[in-house]
């Protein structure tokens, strides 16, 4: 009996191994954990976040985060931004990069669970799912696009239809994570394209994290310059409001990478 027991659980774990060990510390899960996360590396939701782009706020009355308040806003053309969680939260960015780099694409099914969750109503509200694109030779180096994964998973939670409205035309590197807003947001200029016709839709457009906004501001540009009504974008993970100037997303990729080496 104990050897069945043994098998099954092999053969289930080929399977479905997101329901047997956390995502995150790969601890073996009990019956109630299923969300794919232990009670370890869960974190809760956002509770303040700004109105605008959906960073996380310390503090619940206030109204906007120092991106939006005080720099330049040309960029950020999207209508409204939200993300389920802190990018900043330990477990929250070794998902996002084990589920980026890790080889891991069936991780986006528990992070979709949780955006679908967090922004039910603002997905309600669209016509349509789209993503971020990557570059082709990006996504042939990486063998799946982590964010086209999201919205798959989104759309089977909610039927929401998800469209390739957009095409990454120009090859920017590998990662563009270390670089700041300015940086970032002068490397993706002009990068992206318009695959069809978005007159008057209202698109979801879904990427892993919000760090500088650059590329969701770049993508929503886009979209909205094709006359698209409302752009609103979902990702799993957002920077803090009070100090999105200072965050350095290299210092999580340098911990990251030792991560990685100790449990993949
Ligand atoms: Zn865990
Ligand atoms: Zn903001």
């Amino acid at each position: 009996m104990k050897f069945f027991k043994h098998i099954n659980k092999i053969i289930s774990r080929a399977f479905y191994p997101e329901n047997l060990t956390c995502a995150v510390c790969g601890n073996e899960l009990d019956e109630s954990r299923r969300d794919g996360l232990c009670r370890d590396c869960s974190v809760p939701f956002i509770s303040s976040c700004c109105e605008h782009c959906g960073r996380a706020l310390e503090n619940s009355t206030q109204k906007f985060c120092e991106a939006c308040l005080y720099i330049d806003r040309e960029n950020d053309r999207f209508d409204i931004a939200r993300a389920p969680f802190r990018y900043a939260d330990d477990s929250v960015h070794k998902l996002v990069w084990k589920l980026k780099y890790g080889n891991n694409p069936y991780y986006a099914k528990i992070m979709a669970a949780k955006m679908v969750e967090y922004a039910k109503d603002l997905i309600d509200s669209c016509d349509c799912l789209t993503y971020v694109p990557l570059h082709p030779i990006k996504q042939r180096k990486r063998t799946y696009n982590q964010s086209e994964r999201l919205a798959h998973y989104i759309s089977q939670l909610t039927g929401k239809p998800v469209e390739s409205l957009l095409r990454k035309t120009v090859y920017s590197g590998e990662s563009a994570t270390s670089l700041g807003r300015k940086e970032r947001s002068d490397m993706i200029r002009d990068s992206f394209e318009l695959t069809c016709d978005v007159r008057k839709r209202k698109i979801i457009l879904i990427d892993d994290v919000f760090t500088t906004g650059a590329t969701a501001g770049e993508c929503s540009k886009i979209l909205k310059e094709g006359k698209a009504s409302f752009v609103g974008v979902l990702t799993y993970a957002t920077s803090d409001g009070n100090k999105p100037a200072t965050y350095d997303p290299s210092d999580n990729e340098k911990k990251f990478k030792k991560f990685l080496r100790n449990t993949v």
